[in-house]
């Protein structure tokens, strides 16, 4: 098994046997190429040059999909849940039999710095699946205590067709959040990969056949947000979309969705205040910040985007984090020295660099960074330097999400204020607090609106623990039960057992 990925040019869409993937759609079971044959051009962040070319859908093969994936639906659903979990643990291991070769793919098309994407995305990838495999024979109704002579029970079952939508920032791994439990819990799925970064995503549908799902079970239809993304979320056989991405794009699916008023769960965009006390351990709380902001070059929905300082501390905390800021190696992401690598995209990169001339404009002060590497051998990659801005609470920088190596920071005199400022966007998903005082910790965890909150840590994730948002970060929660609550619907049985005509069916009551 050749676990080198290498990179080859132009190739028509179909095996690209340098990268052991098909770049073609997975539907049914089979590889397929798009009815109108389009195409899509997927570029090396690390080069700008082009990867490979892969098959793009459209409205057309989504629906091919959709039906595919009913007609899989009685079947699957109906299987013993045992059974499900074992194909999940199968696919488990295959993902763990391929690590190099997909935390190598995962690098090549994302940027994600290969030491990370060998011990993060893929090992989490991993446990993931096998959390929800394990879950799969665990999802128990209840018994009701109603009145005597009647038994209730309340069954979870499955919706049946899920539409799954997934962003560019951390494919391979999103795979297993959506995957695992919809799959667990008996639904058939399409699944829509970015068109910016789809390929780990094509590697899994080969791993999934591999593994012995039924055909029809998974299906993957990489495409653009407007034509395939759009078709998935109106298509009247969905009975939910799970979405992450950004919040305007939510926001058109939901509109996109009523026609059949279809289940929708949103992971959508954050402000992550990470906010540091006056009693807090400083270098543990400076290293926490760096890896807040700086992991995935910022590209992560809870990234600490919004570091806030009380100002005792203030000046002694920033010497100390521009200092380390500066040491952090910028590369290519499969050099395993690297730790930040490029942003996903060149108009990405735009968007971030306009922030830094938006933060001055506003009377921000930039204390590092706020624009290209000067290194040579980075300059046709996507690159981006880690980038640190003070600013004033309500500036563009404190409020909108930049998504990118690029933190606001602020200062505050008390917990008021910074439980104040922390409440003042209109996100609601990460955040971090450092403090010794466990009182003040627990008593701002409860008051700080948000999905999660990490006390002297940030950035943990488990499969275990629930992950989302509150506002506009979206609803619904991925991971943990709580996920299989999203996927299932609550059914609830009445059984008359006296045998007898119960007293309010009888003639004369009500
Ligand atoms: P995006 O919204 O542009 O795209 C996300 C996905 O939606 C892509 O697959 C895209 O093709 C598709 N899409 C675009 N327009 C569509 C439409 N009209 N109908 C249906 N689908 C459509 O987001 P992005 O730029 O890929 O990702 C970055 C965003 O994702 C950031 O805002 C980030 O905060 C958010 N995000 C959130 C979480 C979370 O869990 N809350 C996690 C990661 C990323």
């Amino acid at each position: 098994m050749n676990t080198q990925v290498s990179i080859e040019g132009s190739a028509a869409p179909e095996k690209n046997s340098a990268m052991n993937i098909n770049t073609q759609l997975f539907i049914n079971g089979e590889f397929v190429a798009a009815k109108n044959g389009g195409t899509i051009d997927v570029l090396n962040p690390a080069t700008g040059e082009l990867i490979t070319r892969i098959a793009a859908a459209e409205a057309e093969d989504v629906d091919l999909a959709v039906s595919a994936a009913q007609k899989a639906f009685p079947a699957w659903s109906e299987m013993p849940a045992a059974e499900r979990g074992r194909l999940l643990f199968k696919l488990a291991d295959l993902i763990e039999e391929h690590t190099e070769e997909l935390a190598q793919l995962e690098s090549l098309d994302t940027g994600h710095p290969i030491r990370d994407s060998r011990r993060l995305d893929v090992p989490r990838t991993v446990a993931c699946f096998r959390y929800f495999a394990g879950m799969a024979d665990k999802i128990e109704g209840s018994v009701i205590p109603v009145e005597q002579g009647f038994l209730n029970y309340v069954t979870r079952e499955p919706i049946g067709v899920v539409g799954q939508i997934v962003p560019w920032n951390f494919p391979l791994m999103f795979t297993s959040w959506k995957l695992g439990p919809a799959l667990a819990a008996g639904n058939v799925v399409v699944m829509k990969p970015s068109e910016i970064t789809p390929l780990s995503t094509l590697r899994i549908a080969e791993l999934i056949k591999q593994a012995g799902f039924p055909d029809g079970v998974v299906n993957i239809v990489p495409g653009y947000g407007y034509t395939a993304g759009q078709r998935l979320a109106e298509h009247p056989d969905v009975g939910k979309i799970s979405f992450t991405g950004s919040t305007q794009t939510g926001r058109n699916i939901v509109n996109a969705s009523t026609g059949n008023l279809k289940r929708i769960q949103l992971e959508l965009g954050g402000k992550g205040a990470n906010i540091v006390f006056e009693d807090a351990n400083i270098d543990a709380a400076v290293n926490g910040a760096i890896w807040a902001i700086f992991h995935n070059q910022g590209q992560a929905c809870i990234a600490g985007s919004r570091l806030m300082l009380h100002e005792s501390i203030a000046d002694q905390f920033l010497d100390k984090f521009i200092a380390l800021a500066k040491t952090i190696r910028l590369g290519n992401p499969m050099d395993a020295n690297t730790e930040m690598g490029p942003l996903t995209s060149e108009l990405h990169r735009t968007k971030v660099l306009s922030y830094a001339k938006i933060a001055v404009e506003q009377g921000g002060k930039i204390l590092l960074g706020g624009t290209v590497p000067e290194d040579e051998n980075l300059k046709n990659g996507f690159y981006v330097l880690p980038t640190i801005v003070e600013a004033k609470p309500m500036d563009r920088v404190a409020q909108e999400e930049v998504f990118g190596p690029f933190v606001a920071v602020m200062r505050f005199k008390d917990d008021a204020e910074a439980l104040a400022m922390a409440n003042s966007t209109e996100y609601g998903l990460g955040s971090g607090l450092w403090t010794s005082n466990l009182q003040r910790a627990h008593s701002l965890a409860r008051k700080i609106k948000v999905g999660m909150c990490w006390i002297n840590s940030y950035k943990r994730v488990n499969p275990g623990s629930p992950f989302g948002g509150v506002g506009k970060s979206g609803y619904g929660r991925e991971m943990g039960f709580e996920s299989i609550h999203d996927y299932t619907e609550a059914k609830s049985v009445w059984v008359n057992i006296d045998a007898k005509i119960p007293p309010h069916l009888e003639r004369g009551t009500s």
